[in-house]
């Protein structure tokens, strides 16, 4: 994307191991039985990973399908060469035609999309287009009823300009053990909907149920077709999980400058840190426009020099941290890391209240990503 080359000289990086990558989706193949397609999820950017150059690597991998949130994401990948298919999982009805231009495929999840697409597809003139139809098992969030099944059916079934390539649902507690009767609820009420579209089509249709931790717990419901977002990027829903798991992303920056705070001065705005002591700081060129949230200033977040822990002082600036680097011998220049591991993510995620997922997609896009193994 031009950002990142806006940003190319930017000091602050992060740093896409591409080997880790396609370990981490073979790691998830090998759980699929035979047959069974592999959706790799990129929105938000591949969440926060760069999703041009993640996607070049899953179209390598024989992946067979990617996801993204919102139809710009999808024309990006297009304008980057990206070839496979493309389920757009949020599709606006105002961006029916671009979508289509673009060889989009839609989530339709309700008549009002369902009608708008159909419209669409019709002025286009498109013939047997391929659309995606969510259910609503039990997350209410976006989907049709089962009671919309058999009006879609009708209304599918001698329409030549659109195809049913794949009927979907959304897990909502897919990672949690205490959950388990209600997602087996939802497994059951997604097979009575396949059920009446294997009735009522002959053409194949794909059916998918599973995220990252669905995959990983309700094996009885891949389906013949995953949907692995977080997994790819190296986070499995459990400590055992991620320990198969590789590390993709790292995230780096460098020292600007070194300053002796003596007791009783303070450091930072609303002079949030005041030294009892003599203290060495380091302010690195990150901030929480980049990223790094405010929750994490006041020592409740970290940094690494040396493999030395490095608390953040006083309060987290827009473009900036000052960190403790009294037990460091360390210069202007040299690399910090803000995180290397999973292990890092969830400290970083658990300190400012959030989950790995957060803290990783806001990743914001001044920092550059640099892909480092092919
Ligand atoms: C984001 C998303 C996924 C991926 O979820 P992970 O937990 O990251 O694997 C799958 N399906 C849908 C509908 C999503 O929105």
């Amino acid at each position: 994307m031009k950002t990142n080359h806006t940003y190319a000289s930017h000091v602050s990086v992060l740093e896409i191991d591409n080997s880790a990558l396609e370990h981490n989706i073979s790691y998830f193949k090998k759980k699929l039985q035979t047959g069974t397609k592999l959706l790799g999820v990129v929105k938000a950017y591949s969440y926060g990973h760069d999703a041009i150059e993640i996607s070049k690597t899953l179209e390598k991998n024989d992946v067979d399908y990617l996801a993204v949130a919102y139809t710009d994401e999808g024309i990006a990948l297009r304008n980057a060469g990206i070839t496979l298919p493309i389920l757009v999982l949020h599709a606006q009805v105002q961006n029916y035609e671009l979508l289509l231009s673009y060889n989009l495929e839609p989530n339709i999840y309700s008549s009002f999309t369902l009608e708008n697409f159909i419209a669409v597809a019709k002025v286009k003139n498109v013939k047997n287009y391929p659309i995606h139809l969510k259910f609503n098992t039990g997350l209410n969030r976006l989907g049709f009823t089962k009671n919309d099944v058999n009006p879609i059916i009708a209304t599918l079934q001698d329409n030549s300009h659109i195809k049913i390539q794949s009927v979907f649902s959304h897990l909502a507690a897919s990672e949690d053990a205490n959950e388990y009767d209600f997602t087996k609820n939802q497994i059951k009420k997604f097979e009575n909907i396949r059920k009446e579209f294997l009735n009522a089509f002959v053409h194949p249709i794909d059916f998918h149920l599973t995220n990252t931790s669905g995959i990983i717990n309700y094996p009885e419901a891949h389906f013949n077709m995953v949907r692995l977002g977080i997994g790819m990027y190296g986070f499995g829903n459990d400590k055992n999980e991620t320990a198969q798991l590789k590390n993709v992303g790292t995230l780096k920056t460098i020292i600007s400058q070194i300053h002796e705070i003596k007791p009783g001065e303070s450091l930072g705005y609303n002079r949030a840190f005041i030294a009892d002591k003599l203290t060495k700081t380091a302010t690195l060129p990150i901030g929480h426009a980049d990223g790094i949230s405010r929750e994490l200033g006041n020592k409740k977040g970290c940094v690494y020099i040396q493999n030395i822990k490095c608390p953040i002082l006083g309060n987290v600036c827009m473009d900036m941290i000052m960190v403790d680097v009294s037990q460091v011998a360390c210069k202007p220049g040299d690399e910090v890391i803000i995180f290397d591991s999973q292990e890092k993510v969830n400290v970083l995620a658990t300190n400012s209240n959030t989950i790995s997922y957060e803290v990783i997609t806001g990743i914001s896009q001044r920092i550059a990503r640099k892909k480092i193994s092919s």
